[in-house]
């Protein structure tokens, strides 16, 4: 089945509540008007028959109406009133007297019927093919002391015609009313979905190889401009770790490129000629060097893939950082001291923090990597801890290579690394401080980098302390 159109829905809602509206009014108006008009025949009737009563004198069958003729009022109200009564004998059943326009339609009571009439209720109506009446019932005597029935009727047509009539205006207006508005929906159905429309058709636009285009915010803001920023934003994260993703793939293309080329020259040379058993060991030797590269980087970018996509749950227990950091410059002291560096730790005292030391001990040791990587022999490199406020920081210096400007705000994303001439030399694949960062931001903290080349650079992690102030060194 085809789907329905928001347009559509919308029209068809907005009609059938406007029809519903308008029947429950037209309905509503109808039976107040009925009950109004009802009310007031009733009470006319009433004033009417109170008034033949009092100015209708009956003497044997002789009706005589007694009032003040010379008064216009009066006499109009009389020829009104009078205009369809009747009276009847209760005792006997028989008709005394009526006007001449009761006389005209016809209409009589059986004996039987005006019995059943002064036992019945004070309003009845009377029926016939000319005319409808309301009924007033009432007993009077006569001259000669005789009980009896007097009718006094107003016609209901006037008020027939007029309910007629508001049930015809009503019945076109329901069509009119109808047709009209599922006009009107449709128009403000299309003019509330326009925006969403072109939001649609520029997001349509956006491909995977056009991802800077942005859907319009038309500065309204309502929900679509909401809705449009969202999207915008989507796009923004979207965009970034698609070109992330990108650099990623040409950069593992280009790290793997390189010591596989080197692999492959090498294993050529030594198959173009014949060679002995210690030139094959040798070659085999250093392809040995190259796997275990090719492995360690292959493994630092799925721990760090891993990372990405949530796959790795810390532990949280409360480690001591200053004590980590001493361990980890152990480790590293005799790397450092192989290359002419002095490694000093000013790492004295408590620091807890809360979190995974497995970890903790990662990302200080590539910190000190780095440090030893980047700093000429003769170079010095500290690392210190301490307890700022509430923070627990930990610094590692050196005096070494240090980082341009232009590079500086990138070295945290995966695979960068420093153009220079000098550092290309320098082995590495630009995930150590990806991973840096990783491990921080999961321990809620930060790290940051201050720079200037060839005096050095300082790495500065800021994680929040165990117990907060109370944590200090002891
Ligand atoms: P890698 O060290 O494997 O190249 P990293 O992500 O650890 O990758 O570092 C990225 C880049 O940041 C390095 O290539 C280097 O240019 C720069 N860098 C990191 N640490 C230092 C440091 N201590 N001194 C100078 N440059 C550094």
């Amino acid at each position: 089945m085809k789907p329905v159109k928001l347009r559509t829905k919308l029209t068809l809602i907005y009609t059938g509540i406007f029809a519903l509206l308008l029947a429950g009014t037209i309905a509503s108006f109808y039976n107040l008007f009925a009950y109004q008009l009802n009310k007031d025949l009733t009470e006319e009737l009433g004033e009417r028959a109170v008034a033949v009563r009092n100015f209708l004198r009956l003497e044997g069958d002789r009706v005589r109406l007694v009032y003040d003729a010379t008064d216009p009022d009066v006499a109009y109200f009389v020829s009104l009133a009078t205009r369809y009564y009747q009276i009847y004998d209760i005792g006997s059943g028989k008709l005394i007297a009526r006007s001449p326009e009761m006389e005209a339609t016809g209409f009589q009571y059986t004996p039987d019927e005006v019995r059943e009439l002064v036992r019945g209720p004070r309003l009845s109506g009377i029926e016939t093919e000319q005319v409808s009446l309301l009924v007033h019932n009432d007993l009077i005597r006569s001259a000669e002391g005789h009980l009896c029935l007097l009718q006094v009727g107003v016609s209901l047509e006037p008020k027939n015609a007029a309910l007629r009539r508001l049930l015809q205006v009503g019945l076109w207006l329901i069509p009119v009313g109808l047709t009209a508005t599922v006009g009107l929906a449709w128009w403000i159905g299309g003019r509330a979905l326009r925006p969403v429309l072109d939001l649609a058709s520029a997001a349509r636009e956006i491909s995977i190889s056009r991802l800077d285009k942005r859907l319009p915010v038309r500065g309204a803001g309502d929900e679509l401009d909401l809705l449009a920023g969202t999207f915008n934003e989507v796009m923004d994260r979207l965009e970034q770790a698609v070109r992330q993703m990108k650099e990623f793939t040409a950069s593992i293309s280009h790290e793997l490129r390189t010591p596989l080329t080197v692999l492959r020259g090498e294993a050529e040379v030594v198959l173009s000629k014949p060679g002995t058993a210690s030139d094959y060991r040798r070659v085999l030797e250093s392809q040995l060097e190259e796997f275990e590269k090719l492995s360690q980087m292959i493994n630092r970018m799925l721990t760090l893939a891993r990372a990405e996509a949530g796959q790795i749950t810390l532990a949280r227990d409360s480690v001591c950082l200053a004590d980590l950091a001493a361990a980890a410059a152990e480790q590293m002291e005799p790397l450092a001291a192989s290359k002419g560096l002095s490694l000093t730790t000013a790492c004295e005292g408590k620091v807890a923090v809360t979190g995974d030391p497995g970890w903790l001990e990662r990302a200080v040791l590539n910190l000190l990597d780095n440090a030893v990587k980047f700093t000429p022999p003769g170079g010095r490199i500290e690392v210190a801890v301490r307890s700022e406020n509430d923070t627990a920081v930990l610094e590692v210096r050196d005096n070494g290579m240090g980082i341009s400007a232009e590079a500086l705000p990138h070295i945290f994303e995966r695979f960068y690394r420093e153009d220079s001439s000098r550092s290309r030399a320098i082995e590495g694949a630009g995930l150590g401080l990806s991973l840096v960062e990783w491990i921080v931001r999961q321990h809620q903290g930060r790290v940051s980098v201050t720079s200037r080349p060839k005096q050095g650079s300082t790495f500065r992690v800021e994680l929040p302390l165990a117990d907060g102030p109370a944590a200090q060194p002891d």
